[in-house]
């Protein structure tokens, strides 16, 4: 995908910094060729990991049908870091985007939350599956009515 919402590297965005290890401050938890994980830096649950392409992606909204297994792949990366970190509750976990205009970093990230169900009250708003803030990407034998879901929120998948 070429354009200037998907790009290999952009200088002024701090992820770009992290996803190329330009940043020495953060700690990488987890990394391969294409994606890097390390801690939310205000976490609202327990486990609150942020996982990201190499690739400058903006938001979910730059995505589109070609992206699906980078997502999948993405969510998988996700679990793996929750499954280091001694999680086997697989279904108490919350992966998910957040949609512009709530993005808080225009990089692509994934948000990695377990226990779900002890995300922070006073932030369950940013973290709620189906609202226009958040949209969940369900775990992976569930992948099909995922991405049914997320067709319908990132309504780019038709333009
Ligand atoms: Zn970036
Ligand atoms: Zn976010």
């Amino acid at each position: 995908m070429e354009g200037k919402t998907c790009k290999e590297f952009d200088e002024s965005c701090i992820f770009c910094h992290f996803a190329h290890n330009r940043d020495v401050e953060t700690t990488i938890l987890k990394q391969d060729e294409e994606f890097v994980c390390f801690r939310d830096i205000d976490p609202v649950a327990p486990h609150h990991y942020l996982v990201i392409p190499r690739d400058h992606i903006v938001s979910c909204k730059s995505l589109n049908r070609s992206h699906i297994d980078l997502v999948e792949r993405m969510a998988k990366f996700g679990k793996e870091v929750l499954l280091d970190q001694g999680i086997t509750d697989m279904e108490n976990v919350r992966l998910g985007f957040h949609q512009p205009p709530f993005i808080s970093v225009g990089h692509l990230h994934l948000h990695v939350l377990a226990p779900a169900s002890q995300i922070s009250t006073y932030m369950q708003h940013k973290f709620t599956p189906g609202t226009d803030r958040f949209i969940t990407v369900r775990l992976a034998n569930k992948f099909s009515s995922y991405f049914i879901f997320f067709l319908y929120y990132c309504n780019v998948f038709f333009t």
